[in-house]
This record gives C-alpha cells, structure tokens and sequence, in this order.
C-alpha cells in the first residue's frame, strides 16, 4: 500500500531511511513554523550520561526527596483513594480544586500575598503556567524581557511562541532596574512591542541570587510606566537559607504581576502541580486556555497534596528541605573556594544553583566533554541566553548530591580547568 506524504510524494508503506539507516522525518514539510526554533535542551540532553552512577552531577535541577516521609505520604495518597476515590479518579474544575486553592493562599500569605481562591488557577507544574501565559500574550515576534541568564525551561517555551527574547543584565541584587529602564526605552524607540517582564526574583535558576526588597517597586514601577506584565516565576522563594522570605513582587502589585508558584521544589515534582495567580480577566482567560489544553489539571494528584497539606506538618518539611539544601551550598562554596580560586561564582541565599564564569575565557560547553570524561557534569551557561552569550560560565546546582560528592565534583571540575588552562 502507498502512502501519501506532506511534501506530496508518495512512499511504498515504510519510512525512507537515509543510507546510514536513519530514519527520515516524511512528515518534515508540514510542521508549523512555530517548531522550528523547538530542540532538546542542553539539559535533556546531558541527562543520559550524568544520571550514570559515577558521575557527580551538578546539572540537573531536580529536588532531593531524600528527607520525604514516603511511608506517611503513601497513607495520605490511600486515604484520599479509599475515602474520595469517585472524585480524586474523576474530571474535575478547570480552574483547579477548590479546597487546594484555598490552601495555596496560606502558602502565599509566607511571602506577603493576599488573594482570593478565585485569582488561583492550578496547573500541572508551573511549567504549563509559563506556556499559557506566554500563549494568552506572544505573537510571533512579540519582545519578551528576561534576566541575563534565564531559566532555560521558559527560554524554550518562549521559542516555541516564536518570541524575541531580549535579556537584561542581573548582578548580585537581582535584575537591575537602570538596564531595565535603557533596554525598555531602546524598545519602545524601536517600535518593538514588549509583552512581558519574565523574572526569577528568588534564588534565580540559573544565577543564584535574590532581586533585593529595594529594587521590587523599583521594576514594578518601571514595567508599569512602559506597560509591560511582569510574569512572576516563584518556585524556590520558601527555599531561603536564612532569615524571612522578601515579599513577592505580586505583594505590591495585583495588576501588573501574573505571579507563578509551585509544589515542585517544596513537595514532590511528581505529582506536577503548580499554580498561577492573575488579574482578574487575565484569569478568566488562563483557565480557557488551560481546558484547551488538558480539560483540568489533575485531581488525584491536587487532592493528594491538599490531604497532605491539612494533615502533614508541610511547615517542618519546608525547613527540613531548607537546612538540607544550606549544608549543600556550603559544601559547595567551600569547595569552589579551594579548587577554583581563579573563578567567580555567585553564593546564593537559597535555591538550588550557583553561576559560575570561569577564568580566562574558557568555552564551558567545550569543555563538557572531557568533564563527562572526568565523571563531573554541569550545564553550559549558553543554555541559558536566547542569544548565544554565556560560553564562559555554567550552572552548577548543588541540590541532589551529597556534600561529600559535592567537594569530589568540584574537585573533578578543578582538574578539568586545570587541564584546559594547559591547552
Ligand atoms: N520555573 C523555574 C525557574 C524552574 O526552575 C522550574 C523547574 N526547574 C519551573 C519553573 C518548572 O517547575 P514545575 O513545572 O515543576 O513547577
């Protein structure tokens, strides 16, 4: 039997392969323009080899679950199937279980937010907020201001809705409002449209610092005058190390801020539920998009969290996680202090990331491999500019190892400088 392709020709039933046996895509010609700019991240595609047991990996970004009470969270799960079973199995609400949001206030109310369970939308992870925001916002070729670095994870979603990013200097304080200002009137002078203000302002991923309480209005009042939104990103901010959390931005302003939380870094990935606070009619409309895309977010896995949010001591967890993930910074900082003097990194006040610029110009993404090579892995700070900026800094994250694997990682990183160095 024959088959029609997109590019019009026919093949006899298989795949055409190329001589090297690979297979080709006979679908290539009908892909959206939209995916043109979508690849597999840096990240994904280190995973494979860093996930091996002998190498320390300070690449991924993912949570230690360690210090989780598996056994207690596994009674919670049970007793939400047995006793709400025709309801945690069902479809549910859109905008997100009713009781879950409520409870979500109480988590916000720790950095200075006030809402109504209304404003709330769940989503599955705070990653899907990005993408219907930036969906409800971007046309193609809209600006999107973001950090210098930013979160990879937004910086492909951005791509996917073929937006412009244009990136704006960080320093230890956070984003700096001056170069806001400068990058903002250069734009608008350009006749550019700039949608949205993407921030991390807690603990950044990838830059480990914290946007300072005295710069928060400064980049409201900013955005504001250019009209421009500013999208929240909020994962790490009860992960600080020390002291209170600085009020969100969205504590100062409930109109200018679509404001981004999650239970990822705080609970439990798995169950992939984050959450989005907006402006009233900006609301409406991210619950539209997010039926179109998955009818509701999960309700076996919102009422899981919202019984262990009633039954557990989710407060003590937080500051289990927090003094785990401290030991690790230190760890970390010690050991870049002994092995990578020539360096700079930034030491961040929680979170799960330093950002490293190493000496002399060396290309990090160069010189992964041989850092593979000797079992340490990190990500490449290209991976984090939409602009190809970044070749001589990376990311290291300091959350899933060890202390004790930590210092042996960074020991390894030295060697491998070291030997570049001699190159
Ligand atoms: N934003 C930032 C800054 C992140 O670091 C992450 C996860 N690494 C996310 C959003 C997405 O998190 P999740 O979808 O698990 O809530």
């Amino acid at each position: 039997m024959s088959q029609h392709t997109p590019s019009g020709g026919t093949t006899s039933g298989t795949t055409p392969t190329t001589a090297a046996g690979t297979r080709l895509d006979p679908w290539l010609g009908a892909y959206a323009d939209r995916t043109h700019g979508m690849r597999a991240s840096e990240i994904r595609a280190l995973f494979a080899v860093a996930n091996r047991p002998e190498v320390v990996s300070l690449a991924g970004g993912m949570p230690n679950l360690d210090g989780l009470p598996l056994d207690v969270i596994a009674d919670v799960a049970q007793r939400v199937v047995a006793t709400r079973g025709r309801t945690a199995l069902q479809y549910g609400s859109g905008q997100g279980d009713e009781t879950l949001r409520e409870q979500i206030l109480d988590v916000m109310r720790l950095e200075g937010i006030h809402a109504h369970p209304d404003d709330v939308v769940v989503t599955t992870g705070s990653q899907q907020a990005l993408d219907l925001v930036t969906r409800l916002f971007v046309n193609p070729g809209d600006v999107i201001v973001a950090e210098a670095p930013s979160y990879v994870g937004a910086l492909g979603v951005f791509r996917a809705y073929q937006a412009d990013v244009v990136h704006v200097p960080l320093d230890v304080d956070g984003l700096v409002p001056a170069a806001l200002e400068e990058t903002l009137t250069r734009l608008a002078a350009e006749g550019r449209r700039v949608k949205l203000l993407y921030t991390v302002p807690n603990f950044h991923n990838p830059a480990g610092v914290t946007l300072s309480a005295e710069r928060r209005p400064q980049i409201l009042e900013i955005c504001r005058r250019h009209g421009v939104l500013v999208l929240e990103d909020n994962p790490y901010g009860l992960l600080g190390f020390d002291g209170d959390p600085i009020p969100a931005m969205r504590s100062l302003d409930e109109d200018g801020v679509i404001y981004l939380g999650s239970f990822s870094k705080t609970f439990a990935p798995g169950y992939r539920v984050g959450w989005a606070v907006a402006p009233h009619a900006v609301r409406e409309k991210l619950v539209l998009a997010s039926e179109s895309a998955i009818l509701c977010p999960s309700n076996a896995s919102q009422l899981a969290i919202s019984a262990y949010l009633s039954t557990c001591d989710w407060r003590g967890q937080i500051k289990a996680f927090r003094e785990m993930y401290r030991e690790r910074r230190d760890a970390m900082m010690g050991a870049l202090a002994e092995h990578l003097p020539d360096a700079t990194w930034t030491v961040p006040d929680g979170g799960f990331y330093t950002w490293v610029r190493l000496p002399d110009g060396l290309d990090a993404k160069a010189m992964l491999p041989r850092a593979v090579t000797a079992r340490v892995a990190y990500v490449p700070g290209t991976a984090f500019y939409a602009d190809g900026q970044g070749s001589d800094q990376m990311r290291l994250s300091f959350c899933y190892p060890t202390p004790e694997r930590i210092r042996e990682g960074v020991r390894r990183l030295a060697g491998v400088v070291a030997g570049e160095s001699e190159l």
